[in-house]
């Protein structure tokens, strides 16, 4: 566990003593003014020698001995007192100390021992007065790891637990004398540079942490492959406020993330438009979706020698009042995160099984599915339901899954691809390239069919290297039994191309973009796409 010492000088600031003195100090004064006030009494008005006289006169009264009393009174007395003081001391040291501890655990994180949101914030409004030269900067780097999740849901959350706390330590192997690391919850950390000549002064420990977490981790005998993306704030005004710079290294953040991960990124002005545009979208999606403004789309997919219409793909869209149809690349994130991607997708399968149900001849329908609803282990059960109540053939189903949602959880995929499979329901794995996952998950998982990555096929005309891979993966596909689909297909020489490599399928605008009326392109059962390659 690794915390960064509170040497910064900007830390504590205590209230002034009275005369510079401690409360130990004090009482010795105290006392030694008191014993000298007593003995200047004493002293001046004689009174040993008046006793020493009264006792003498008064002999049988044994005045001598009775003074032994008092003495030894005193002496009891000052033994309890000290005994007394002793553990007062003890009882104040100790309620200091749970003081002190109850103050570090509210402002420090449990797991890493490195400081939480609050202290990031007590040492944000710090930064300003420790700032000596005007030109001076406060600098915030906002750090999320990339790919933490799904590490920590395939290994367990002891495996994710380690993981974080050796991020904490190669974060704190970056920082330097007087910076700050935070945790400030799950998988975001923060470095703070209080004071820093410039915003340029962010540049080497953004490079160096994401190069440090780059390397590969080992927790027992499991090799963690991370990385990080940072965000990065800069205040130069002498009041700013704290939360605002942490939303902006976040603004930042975000666009880093979004830009491709492993990466830094700077605050503009211009990122908080995007910023906002996506909150006001998160607020008004649930609305939407119940109110049926986000409606399925369907888009040809064809056989490639024939040109025969085969199917469709569901594609969703968004009909908004003002800002009119909107992408599903922006509202699928926004569905996955605020939960609703569930509830998105049966509503879009109900309607076009709806639509499909009595089709002749019976087209195929294909629908994507999240990484998110992957973990909804009944799944299998709730599309099931929508077959049933359509009356739509489950074997006339297709579902569309990605890479990267097979790195998330294996096992769990695997369940329920397997379930589905045992209903007639065929898998296909879709933007085939640009994902993670390995030639072991092609084998291990029932796939039917594999989906080109667009991006491939878009860049065919000018890369000799994008056409030597889509040939390769063809063959690779066909090697192990599954059909191949080409996505992106815009022209008929690409189509022509595609035909030549023994590519069975085909997607794209050559053939007829996404629509909201499917029967556009049935033509009483025959295919009104564009014609044969
Ligand atoms: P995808 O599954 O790979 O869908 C194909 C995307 O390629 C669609 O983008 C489609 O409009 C586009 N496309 C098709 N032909 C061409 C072409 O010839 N040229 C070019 N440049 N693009 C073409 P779209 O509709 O914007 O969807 C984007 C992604 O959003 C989809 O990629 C899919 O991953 C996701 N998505 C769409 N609807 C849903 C949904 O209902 N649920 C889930 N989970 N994801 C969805
Ligand atoms: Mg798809
Ligand atoms: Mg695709």
């Amino acid at each position: 566990v690794t915390t960064l010492p509170d040497t910064s000088p900007w830390k504590s600031v205590h209230a002034p003593r009275p005369l510079g003195l401690s409360p130990r100090q004090r009482d010795v004064l105290i006392l030694l003014v008191m014993v000298a006030l007593v003995f200047t009494v004493t002293s001046r008005m004689d009174l040993f020698e008046r006793f020493a006289r009264f006792s003498e006169a008064h002999d049988a009264w044994q005045l001598d001995e009775l003074i032994w009393l008092p003495i030894l009174f005193a002496v009891a007395g000052l033994i309890f007192a000290w005994r007394q003081s002793r553990a007062l001391i003890r009882e104040l040291m100790g309620r200091k100390e749970a003081e002190e501890r109850v103050r570090a655990m509210a402002l420090h994180d449990p797991l890493t021992g490195l400081a939480n949101r609050r202290k990031l914030q007590e040492a944000l409004s710090l930064a300003v007065p420790a700032r000596k030269e005007r030109s001076e900067v406060t600098v915030l780097l906002a750090i999320d790891l990339d790919r933490f999740k799904p590490i920590n849901d395939s290994h367990g959350h002891g495996v994710g637990d380690r993981l974080l706390k050796e991020v904490a330590d190669r974060l704190t192997a970056v920082a330097r004398e007087g910076e700050l690391v935070a945790r400030m919850g799950g998988d975001e950390f923060a470095l703070l540079l209080p004071v820093a000549e410039s915003a340029d002064a962010a540049t080497r420990p953004a490079r160096r942490i994401i190069q440090a977490l780059e390397a590969p981790f080992r927790i027992d005998n499991i090799v963690c492959q991370i990385g990080a993306s940072i965000g990065i704030a800069c205040a130069s005004e002498a009041n700013f406020d704290p939360e605002a710079l942490i939303q902006r290294a976040d603004v930042a953040l975000y666009r880093s993330k979004s830009e491709g991960r492993g990466q830094f990124r700077f605050f503009e002005e211009e990122m908080d438009g995007h910023i906002r545009r996506r909150a006001l979208l998160e607020q008004q999606f649930s609305q939407a979706l119940a109110q049926g403004a986000i409606r399925p789309h369907y888009q040809p997919l064809v056989e490639l020698a024939t040109g025969r219409l085969k199917g469709f793909e569901i594609l969703a869209r968004w009909t908004h009042a003002e800002e009119g149809v909107i992408s599903p690349e922006v509202f699928i994130p926004i569905a996955e995160d605020t939960g609703l991607i569930g509830e998105l997708s049966l509503k879009l399968l109900r309607e076009a099984c709806v639509e499909a149900a009595g089709w002749d001849p019976p087209l195929t329908l294909s629908v994507n599915v999240s990484p998110v609803q992957l973990r909804d282990s009944r799944l299998p059960e709730r599309f099931m339901q929508v077959m049933t109540e359509t009356g739509f053939d489950p074997r006339r189903l297709e579902v569309e899954i990605t890479e990267n949602t097979l790195v998330a959880d294996f096992p769990g995929a695997k369940r329920i691809l397997t379930a589905l499979k045992s209903h007639g329901v065929q898998i296909a794995l879709d933007d085939f390239g640009t994902g993670y996952s390995s030639l072991h998950h092609l084998r291990e998982l029932p796939f039917d069919k594999l989906k080109i990555d667009r991006s491939f096929i878009l860049s065919m005309e000018e890369s000799e290297e994008s056409r030597k891979i889509v040939g390769a993966i063809i063959g690779l596909g066909h090697s192990l039994g599954l059909t191949t689909l080409a996505e992106g297909i815009e022209t008929a020489a690409r189509a022509r191309e595609l035909v030549d490599l023994g590519c069975d399928m085909g997607q794209g605008y050559y053939y007829g973009r996404p629509a909201a009326d499917a029967d556009a392109f049935r033509d009483g059962g025959e295919t009104s796409v564009q014609g044969a390659a």
